[in-house]
């Protein structure tokens, strides 16, 4: 018997539930992963997110290699092509099996739709697993059964249903037949255009499992305190390994919870809140699995379509490039460009502000984030814009306007973190840092503010109620 197992964001050996069930019910195992640059390209991926998906492509394949599966790559286009992708590998091969983990994003829904499709007609064995979450999308509900779009009673209804058995995930890999197949991974032609320092990223499983251990072991306890100062690094950066699926949330829960005595809402805090974290990405696969609007470029809260957007191309460089004259915003803006990654409370203040100070479009925001996060994930990158700009599921009320300033004061209050990524400011003191004078800000060659925030906002929130009203 011989199965093949469709890899897409489940580059991991590690609770990989499709190849699990490969391994367990055949005696060869063949792995696919099917190489789409412009798809990724459609959907905003950022360069250094697919230079980071083929580094552990790479390492999957030598972690393969020593369980005798072959993993190959094919290049091609768009999901489209994947139909007739899937079946010529098949046919070629004689698979007589074909296993894959769910995605849950409308377009690879589709996707998955006609592949299951062509598959049945032609008689092949097909089975999917949901490797993402704990529960697969859409089935918790509230009383009516209906989703959930608020957080805080999903998570009650989450934990209610929360059994340890989920979290069964151990298992040894055997495969008894060798293939023939040559692994090709190292043929993958890739264009970089970024200036992102890969080298905070290091690829491979193996490298998320430690991450995640030296994190649990070391800082998460002081996770409820740290998490929001920048500068601290409090947070596990775990991100851009569960974007691409080199580690499981459900590892990441199981893992938290053996250091928490298995209680997910009691005991230690810093545990406890970081759970809640991932149950948030949980939350937005749900809402962005259950309203699909949101996936078509549609606010979540209808009544937000009649906002009047304002757009000023000079205002959108400099905030992309950090040079708003907002040290807050520009040091986020540059820690962006050059980890491929930001800091979740920055993520906050950058989002709001573009989306109200600046009134534009959280969209273009939307889609900035994704050309340029490592950790890029549609759904919650769309559930934090939508959330920053007040048109989401829970969203922040309208008229609740993040200051840059004050969120400077209270986050980086030393302005330590401003200092490491605004070299212009560099030897500003505590008091000055957070909004120099005109003066200071002429010495350093550091940029006027390029809008006044009390006005700005003022015109966001009338925006709001105008479109409300
Ligand atoms: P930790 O604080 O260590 O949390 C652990 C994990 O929990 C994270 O890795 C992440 O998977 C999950 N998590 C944490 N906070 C959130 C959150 N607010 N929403 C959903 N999941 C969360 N996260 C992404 O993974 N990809 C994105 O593209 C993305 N875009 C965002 C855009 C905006 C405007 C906002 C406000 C938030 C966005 N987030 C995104 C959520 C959050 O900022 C990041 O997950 C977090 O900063 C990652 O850092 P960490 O791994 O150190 O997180």
């Amino acid at each position: 018997m011989k199965s093949l197992v469709w890899l897409r964001n489940d580059l991991r050996m590690d609770d990989n539930p499709a190849l699990k069930h490969a391994c367990l019910n055949s005696d060869e195992v063949h792995c696919l992963y099917i190489f789409l640059p412009d798809q990724m390209k459609s959907h905003n991926e950022a360069n250094c997110k697919i230079e980071f998906i083929i580094e552990n492509l790479i390492e999957l394949e030598s972690n393969l290699r020593k369980i005798n599966v072959p993993l190959t790559v094919i290049t091609s286009k768009y999901f489209d092509n994947c139909t007739n992708l899937v079946m010529d590998v098949v046919n070629q091969r004689s698979i007589n099996k074909v296993y894959w983990n769910n995605q849950f994003g409308y377009d690879e829904q589709k996707r998955d739709t006609l592949v299951k499709e062509i598959l049945n007609q032609n008689n092949v064995f097909n089975e999917s697993f949901d490797d993402q979450v704990v529960y697969s999308p859409g089935t918790i509900k509230t009383m009516e059964s209906k989703p959930y779009s608020v957080f805080t009673p999903f998570k009650r209804r989450w934990i209610e249903n929360f059994d340890m058995d989920c979290l069964d995930i151990e298992f040894k890999y055997t495969v008894k037949k060798e293939s023939n197949i040559k692994s090709n991974v190292k043929n993958i032609i890739f264009e970089k255009d970024h200036s992102v320092d890969m080298s905070l990223w290091p690829a491979g499983e193996k490298t998320a499992l430690l991450k995640l251990k030296d994190y649990l072991d070391t800082k998460v306890i002081r996770y409820a305190k740290d998490r929001n100062d920048p500068f601290l690094e409090g947070t596990s950066r775990i991100s851009p390994y569960l974007a691409s699926g080199v580690i499981s949330s459900r590892r990441c829960i199981l893992e938290a919870l053996k250091r928490n005595d298995f209680k997910l809402d009691s005991g230690e805090k810093g545990i406890v809140k970081w759970v809640d974290e991932i149950v948030w990405r949980e939350f937005y696969k749900n809402i962005m699995f259950s309203f699909p609007k949101v996936s078509k470029g549609h606010p979540f809260q209808d009544y937000t379509k009649n906002i009047k957007w304002r757009f000023d191309e000079s205002e959108f460089e400099a905030w992309k490039n950090g040079k708003t004259g907002f040290p807050i915003i520009d040091s986020a803006m540059r820690q962006l460009k050059y980890e491929g990654w930001m800091h979740n409370r920055l993520r906050m203040v950058v989002a709001m502000f573009f989306t109200k100070n600046m009134l534009h479009d959280w969209r273009l925001g939307e889609a900035f984030f994704m050309q340029n996060l490592i950790d890029g994930d549609f759904s919650s990158n769309n559930g934090g814009w939508q959330w920053s700009s007040s048109t989401g599921t829970d969203a922040a009320p309208y008229f609740r306007i993040f200051n840059p300033i004050t969120q400077s004061k209270n986050f980086d209050s030393d302005g330590l973190f401003i200092k490491k990524h605004v070299s212009e400011l560099q030897e500003l003191d505590k008091k000055e840092i957070h909004d120099p004078s005109p003066i200071i800000r002429e010495h350093c060659e550091y940029p006027s503010q390029i809008l006044d925030l009390k006005s700005s906002r003022l015109r966001a929130i009338d925006a709001f109620s105008e479109a409300k009203n």
